[in-house]
């Protein structure tokens, strides 16, 4: 077998399957595994598929022992839990898990261009991963349209009085401005870890510009819950079986690589919700109704997503609160010198998004929060919309809580985070009960556990927790720096090209921006744009994206909003443009 292949060619899996296909077919004897759909365009095939279509030429290698065991290792391959292994298999119900030390889950793995799903390496699999990554190739240099392609460049990276801010170009590196870079990850090859980008919506291929909305998931996080269902579904946490090991060391695994990724100081402050609305509810329903009294106040931004805005108002009308909102500039901009002024000692909670979902706007969360706790108010941050963008480190910036969903981070629905400090969740009491959450219970009290498990009543989401763990592992490998950098350019780019057409506005026009462009277009309701972008495969939200007041605040009642990630290319955007302008004509 050779593998020899052109790497100009740059040949993705379901080819490579395809060949090691046709070649096993060639050999006597030989199980086939055919594709179904002979002659015609070749479904993707899983990469765990690749690996049995490898087997026998690995055998032939000696790369495969034949006694190699199939039975599946856990997560982080062990086979056991954490917590059961620290308790000889026998986990104490009165102390269960969560915070003992995984060595299998200690430091970041090495960055490979190729993933097999979940298993550690068999020395087959390191071979085999070898030979994968010969064949990657990363595309030619992508220069930016900077400076040297352009007359002027874009209004935003210009400060107020019209000066270029050299912070604000890609990469926010001044060192580097105007020079060219290649992005560090081919973003066709990363687009062939996500299925469904291989759609066809009214005959066209599919161009998603809704991760706003949500998020696509590469084939990594899709294998690894159909892999939990296949080979690790248990309850966690209460049996000493082999099943409830796997399941709990999967699910506890995530924790920790959640953790990792928002640069936690322990597990034991990571606790699994539903998603950002949970979390902001979990903390509005238990430390707030606990902490906060008649004519206490609470800050929120003008920027809010409906999420951060109705838990605070339900818990102002049950105990006599009062909310005040920072105001934002006409480009979308926090004002933190009004801002200032509303802090006060009547000042309890501060609210509010590292990014807007409805303008794109990224907000100086590090010093809110900063002026924030001088006043001695707590701080929570909705990171629903930053997480999936850039580098978030809960710790630099010291906030209490940090909020996000796992479906806007490439990870499944039905999956969030709250973070909390850990001493400050221990002293709040738990806004839910039942089963998970307690050391004892009798008819006449019950004694909950520590952070997270008494956050945590009833059997939560596991798999789809163990998939947002594939996700933070898939998002890591990029890189959240480099997706950031690209997505920075991609921003760019398509502001550039949207203000060329006639007759839009923009709406958010703030100098840091992640993601979002929002506009409306002359002689033209939104969703009559959004139907006509639709007709041509591509998916835009148009609406008042849950985030009525911001909106309003710019004297409109709904945008057209299409929202990057890494995935999306130039190409795309173009696309988006060219039927804007045709519109307009
Ligand atoms: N906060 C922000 C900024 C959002 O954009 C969203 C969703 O769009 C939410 C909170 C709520 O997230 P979820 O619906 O996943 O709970």
């Amino acid at each position: 077998m050779s593998t020899n292949i052109n790497a100009e060619e740059q040949p993705d899996l379901s080819a490579l399957a395809n060949l090691a296909n046709q070649f096993f077919k060639a050999l006597p004897g030989q199980q086939i595994k055919t594709d179904p759909v002979v002659g015609q365009a070749h479904e993707p095939v899983r990469q765990d598929a690749l690996v049995e279509s490898y087997e026998p030429w690995l055998y032939d290698q000696g790369l495969r022992n034949n006694s190699f065991d199939h039975s599946p290792p856990s997560a982080s391959g062990v086979g056991v839990s954490p917590s059961a292994a620290n308790q000889n298999n026998a986990v104490d119900l009165r102390n269960p898990q969560t915070s003992f030390a995984d060595p299998n889950l200690a430091g970041p793995k090495p960055a490979d261009s190729v993933q097999l799903p979940f298993q550690e390496d068999e020395p087959f699999e390191t071979r085999l991963k070898e030979i994968l990554n010969n064949v990657r190739v990363s595309s030619p240099a992508v220069r930016i349209p900077f400076d040297q392609d352009t007359d002027a460049p874009y209004y935003f990276l210009k400060n107020r009085n019209g000066v270029l801010n050299p912070k604000n170009i890609f990469d926010r590196d001044a060192s580097r401005v105007g020079q060219p870079i290649a992005p560090p990850f081919d973003v066709n090859l990363v687009r062939n870890d996500f299925p469904i980008l291989r759609e066809r919506v009214n005959g066209r291929p599919l161009i998603w510009l809704d991760n706003a909305a949500t998020t696509q998931k590469p084939q990594q996080v899709i294998d690894r819950i159909s892999y939990f269902y296949q080979h690790e579904n248990s309850n966690i946490h209460r049996a000493a079986h082999q099943l409830a090991a796997r399941a709990t060391d999967a699910y506890e695994g995530a924790r920790e690589k959640v953790r990792a990724f928002i640069n936690a100081a322990s597990v034991n402050e990571i606790i699994f919700v539903r998603g950002a609305t949970e979390a902001i509810n979990l903390v509005a329903k238990s430390w707030s109704e606990q902490n906060l009294n008649a004519g206490d106040e609470i800050i929120v931004s003008h920027l809010e997503h409906h999420a951060n805005i109705v838990p605070w108002q339900q818990l102002a009308a049950k105990k006599g609160l009062k909310i005040k909102v920072i105001p934002v500039d006409d480009d979308g901009q926090i004002l933190l010198d009004e801002y200032a002024k509303l802090l006060g000692p009547k000042t309890k909670l501060v609210a509010f998004t590292q990014v807007s979902n409805a303008l794109g706007t990224v907000t100086p969360a590090s010093r809110i929060t900063e002026l924030a706790h001088q006043a001695g108010a707590k701080v929570l941050i909705d990171g629903a919309q930053s997480v999936s963008h850039m580098k978030v480190d809960v710790r630099a910036l010291d906030a209490d809580w940090f909020v996000f969903s796992g479906h806007k981070v490439f990870g499944p629905t039905g999956i969030g985070v709250v973070y909390g400090k850990e001493a400050l969740l221990n002293e709040t009491q738990p806004w839910q009960g039942g089963g998970n959450m307690i050391s004892d219970v009798t008819f006449e009290y019950t004694q909950y556990h520590k952070a997270p498990s008494r956050f945590e009543a009833g059997t939560g989401n596991i798999a789809d927790a163990v998939g947002l763990g594939a996700a933070i592992d898939y998002v890591s490998r990029i890189g959240i720096e480099n997706i950031s950098r690209y997505e920075h350019y991609l921003l760019i780019y398509a502001t550039r090209l949207l203000k060329e057409v006639p007759g839009i506005r923009l709406i958010g026009t703030a100098p840091d921006k992640a993601s979002v462009l929002s506009f409306v277009l002359a002689g033209y309701k939104t969703e009559e744009i959004g139907a006509a972008l639709n007709k041509e495969g591509i998916a835009v939200r148009s609406g008042h994206h849950c985030a009525q007041p911001i909106l309003r605040r710019f004297g409109v009642e709904s945008t057209v909003r299409p929202s990057l990630a890494f995935y999306n290319t130039r190409a795309e955007i173009d696309t988006l443009v060219n039927i804007l302008h045709r519109l307009k004509k």
